[in-house]
């Protein structure tokens, strides 16, 4: 909304102060994007430098100048530290630039048979549901909110079995759908989920095709959600600690049987959640 009142201002005023207000624009987006958070501690996750990953490097190893990656800094001195997300889908040059070279992974394929038709021809109540949820939880992304006391590794959220991993290339009923960006951990009904770390409900939801939904906000930019439950124990806007109960295993949503789909979010992007729990 502010970029574009930026830019009506912009194509409203004379041409030499448009130009003028067009590099200051650049300028100060190109600077935006530079500046980082700073976390206190230093304890983040091993470094895995793969889609789905994280960098963990001392600042002066990587061309710094050139930074214009979501990061956050930690330590001090010759010890200051860059954190920063790998996103799936990113693009490898922009890391490059840095010095940092993204190891390739290659991904299995995964077929699962959605028979509820509801899921299959969605309707256009259903369709205008979930567009409202999809801002929603855009919403809740974009939110800021306090939190405090992440420590890592992250705690496992319930008890299970692993059905699918992080980044699996979906299809379901043999057509291609997006890779599935979070982790399966299969559990009976009733299975007990936990926090993994302390922070802030951001939302607490029945969703289309999450089902009964959590999002946390953490500390340092991280989030954690948790899809599928069959009973939600916490509201929006609650503080959680690590390892506080918030709900229950379930089937809720678009699923083939009863599990917890588990995402990790470090600067809004999905990354592989086994590289930061127990
Ligand atoms: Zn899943």
């Amino acid at each position: 909304m502010l970029l574009l009142q930026k830019f009506q201002k912009l194509y409203s005023t004379p041409k030499l102060l448009k130009v003028k207000s067009f590099y200051f624009l650049v300028f100060f987006l190109y600077n935006c994007s530079s500046i980082p958070l700073f976390s206190d501690k230093c304890d983040f996750p091993n470094q895995a430098l793969e889609p789905g990953g994280i960098i963990n490097l001392i600042k002066n190893d990587i061309n710094h100048n050139l930074l214009n990656i979501d990061y956050l800094e930690c330590g001090i001195g010759n010890n200051t530290r860059i954190i920063a997300p790998i996103p799936y889908n990113s693009d490898k040059r922009l890391f490059e630039v840095l010095g940092i070279q993204i190891e390739e992974k290659s991904f299995r394929n995964s077929y699962i048979k959605i028979t509820d038709k509801k899921f299959n021809q969605i309707s256009k109540v259903d369709l205008v549901r979930i567009e409202k949820e999809r801002k929603k939880y855009i919403d809740s992304l974009e939110r800021e909110y306090y939190a405090t006391n992440l420590d890592f590794p992250l705690l496992t959220p319930t008890k299970g079995i692993t059905s699918s991993e992080y980044g699996v290339k979906r299809f379901i009923n043999n057509v291609q759908r997006n890779p599935h960006l979070g982790l399966d951990i299969a559990a009976d009904i009733g299975t007990p989920v936990y926090a993994v770390a302390d922070g802030l409900i951001l939302l607490s939801e029945n969703f289309f095709y999450r089902g009964k939904f959590i999002l946390i906000g953490h500390d340092n930019n991280f989030k954690s959600s948790y899809s599928h439950l069959s009973k939600i124990l916490v509201k929006a806007n609650e503080q959680v600690t690590k390892g506080q109960l918030i709900g229950l295993v379930g089937k809720s949503g678009r699923v083939t049987g009863s599990h917890l789909h588990f995402e990790v979010l470090f600067f809004n992007k999905k990354l592989n959640p086994e590289l930061f729990i127990q």
